[in-house]
């Protein structure tokens, strides 16, 4: 009989439970609560909140009487700004993690640092590291890529929460290699680094890997990733709608793993679905 293992840490971390449970409380106790934009990369748990009362606005010009709640990935100072002078009530979900990683940004840039962030340039979450520090950093996405650095400078290295440790690795090395002097802080999170690592350990072990997530949500792109890297048999979907029976064929072990934006209920149904193949 075919065995399906679930990767030890998979779905939803810490960031997102929180933003999650703040933006429930707000619905208690405001009439009108909206997100700005949807809360986490699942069109699932998008309608699931609004079943609670709780839309999203995508622009702020949009917002009329509404409380907004700000998501775990955070927003940009600009729009900070624009939602105080439109005196919105604000309740923010911005994960503790992305804020330090916010913190750093500016803390480096502050001490003169030329800041090189590793990142997805039009991540949410990077756009707003960036706009803290007056879009002066520099973004790297691959870090065999070839990127310029302003001669003479101290560089100041950290990473959009999400990414992967190895490339991480890889940058700082090759920034070592030139500039003087560099500071680098970590700030990949752990729920993120713990998601990874059992990925690949699953991935080692199974003969397919069925990856679940929104296919917006970069942590979730990065776990497809890290699993076809151990070479793998990868399949990557949203929902267990998206299965076919022809990818267990001749299989007896299935992995599965899921990104920190991945409900639970999601992640229990596509093993249901898979077992019942
Ligand atoms: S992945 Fe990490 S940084 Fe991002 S929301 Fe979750 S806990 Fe916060």
């Amino acid at each position: 009989m075919m065995k399906v293992k679930v990767a030890e840490h998979s779905g939803f971390c810490f960031g997102v439970k929180r933003a999650i449970q703040i933006a429930l409380k707000t619905a208690q106790q405001n009439k009108k609560v909206a997100t700005l934009g949807p809360i986490i990369h699942s069109p699932q748990m998008v309608s699931h909140l609004r079943e609670k009362g709780i839309d999203f606005i995508e622009d702020i010009d949009d917002i009329t009487d509404e409380t907004i709640i700000i998501r775990s990935h955070g927003i940009t100072s600009y729009d900070y700004e624009k939602l105080l002078n439109k005196k919105v009530n604000v309740v923010d979900a911005t994960c503790p993690f992305v804020k330090n990683a916010q913190e750093y940004a500016k803390k480096l840039t502050i001490e003169g640092f030329q800041l090189v962030v590793l990142g997805e340039e039009n991540h949410p979450e990077v756009a707003a590291l960036l706009s803290y520090v007056d879009d002066s950093a520099i973004v790297v996405e691959n870090p065999d890529s070839n990127f310029d650095l302003p001669k003479g400078k101290k560089i100041g290295l950290i990473a959009q929460t999400t990414q992967i440790e190895d490339k991480f690795e890889k940058l700082s090395v090759k920034l070592i290699r030139e500039c003087k002097e560099l500071y680098i802080v970590n700030t990949i999170c752990h729920a993120t680094l713990l998601r990874q690592e059992s990925t690949k350990a699953l991935a080692h072990n199974v003969d397919i890997m069925i990856v679940i997530g929104g296919k917006n949500s970069a942590n979730t792109a990065r776990l497809a990733e890290i699993s076809k890297s151990e070479n793998c048999r990868t399949y990557y979907i949203e929902t267990s709608e998206e299965l076919k029976d022809e990818w267990f064929k001749n299989i007896d072990t299935v992995g599965i793993t899921a990104g920190a934006s991945t409900p639970e209920w999601i992640i229990n149904g596509a093993k249901k679905r898979i077992l019942d193949m």
